[in-house]
């Protein structure tokens, strides 16, 4: 085992990490041969100094820089990846992220000092956390050789904010290394961009997904191969169909609502449904936290749960009941943005039989479906409706109104006469 073996499907991404952290245990050795000086420092060189350390002088350590930008579509798996080369950073084993160590259980658990990871759930990482992440920066390694500053949502910056990341980034310390995730190279600006070493994931195979469900979250197999195509590889809506029975059935509701319309008014309804039930499923997941970090905030400043708050502390209790506010609304995008992915699937399914196209089919458990919809509409029809998804997308991910972006949507999904 090793910490690469849940990066799946990224051959190259994993050779390239590998030969990263080769190269920085060289540097570190290197480092250490200095005695921690300064090379201007140095003692004279000996006489036989053309004879360098072997640690040093057999490795390149051009394969490893201060920087990283790592992209990859939603679901191909970019945080794992990213956490995978922070272990192997840290690693004490005889091979770098040999996953047994304790540095490397440690990365993956979430628990190591020296690896400090920020992932939002809000739309925007504030000015304030980047403060203190380039603070967080700056300090020298706790225990590890490295200090990790891993950004998972590294898109979600304003360009104000980006500014200040830059020097941190252009000038780190030397021990630092930061790892910026975000889905494509374009998602940040150029000045980060042209900073960092870009490394780029694919989308996996369904298979290696399936494979990953079975042996990571004991998937029954044909259910991790069926939950994989549909998910179109996309490794947590994969895991989602694969371990929440509920999950299939939500999805042919889904799949299968605009097919029913009969008006704009039946599509106005199936549009309310469609963001009702997103704001429930977000909710599930945001209920229990909010309430945990509310009794917490609320026991901190020494107040009674229900009781009064007095009126210095309440700026507080309003912060984080805002903060509450932007995850929830957070999570309802993502859950909404799933399903368009999912609509997206069927109304490309559908121009593919149109077509005559011999490219696997992503729903196959509702070809009936799909098949009545080729029939009876065209080609030119199909692209018009995946170009309404696709614009719905943009518009739920720039915080327009849901209910309205989704209204439109099934406005021009439902069947023309
Ligand atoms: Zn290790």
């Amino acid at each position: 085992m090793s910490v690469w073996d849940d990066v799946v499907g990224q051959e190259r991404v994993v050779a390239a990490f590998r030969a990263a952290a080769e190269a920085a245990r060289a540097v570190v050795a290197a480092r250490a041969g200095d005695g921690g000086q300064a090379p201007s420092a140095r003692q004279p060189a000996p006489e036989n100094a053309d004879v360098a350390p072997a640690a040093v002088a057999n490795v390149d350590t051009s394969a490893m820089t201060h920087a990283w930008l790592v992209t990859g579509p939603p679901g191909s798996g970019r945080s794992v990846a990213a956490r995978a080369f922070a272990a192997a950073l840290q690693c004490t084993g005889e091979v770098p992220g040999c996953g047994a160590c304790k540095a490397c259980r440690d990365v993956l658990s979430g628990a190591h000092p020296d690896v400090v990871r920020m992932a939002t759930e809000k739309l925007l990482i504030t000015m304030d956390e980047v403060k203190t992440l380039i603070g967080e920066a700056q300090r020298r390694p706790w225990t590890g050789n490295w200090r990790v500053i891993l950004v998972e949502d590294a898109d979600r910056m304003a360009e104000r904010t980006t500014n200040v990341l830059l020097k941190s980034i252009e000038e780190p310390p030397p021990q630092t290394v930061w790892i910026l995730c975000t889905p494509s190279a374009d998602d940040v600006l150029p000045t980060i961009r042209s900073r960092c070493r870009l490394v780029t994931l694919r989308i996996p195979s369904a298979d290696a997904v399936a494979e990953l469900l079975v042996r990571r979250d004991g998937a029954d197999p044909e259910l991790a191969a069926r939950a994989a195509r549909a998910s179109q590889s996309h490794i947590g809506l994969a895991r989602h169909l694969a371990t929440d029975p509920g999950a299939w059935e939500r999805r042919r509701r889904l799949l299968l609502a605009p097919i029913s319309l009969r008006s704009v008014g039946d599509a106005v309804l199936a549009a309310a449904d469609l963001v009702d039930a997103a704001e429930a499923e977000a909710g599930q997941s945001t209920a229990e936290r909010d309430a945990a970090e509310k009794a917490a905030l609320l026991r901190a400043l020494g107040l009674e749960e229900g009781g009064r708050v007095p009126p210095s502390l309440r700026a507080q209790v309003r912060q984080l009941e805002e903060d509450q506010k932007r995850r929830a609304r957070r999570a309802r995008t993502d859950v909404l943005d799933r399903a368009m992915i999912d609509l997206l699937s069927f109304y490309r399914d559908v121009l593919a039989v149109q077509l005559g196209s011999d490219v696997e089919q992503v729903n196959i458990d509702l070809s009936d479906a799909v098949a009545q919809v080729a029939a009876s509409t065209g080609p030119r029809q199909s692209l018009t409706r995946i170009g309404a998804i696709e614009e719905c997308r943009t518009r739920l991910r720039s915080n327009a109104a849901p209910l309205l972006a989704v209204e439109a949507l099934m406005v021009q999904l439902r069947p023309q006469a």
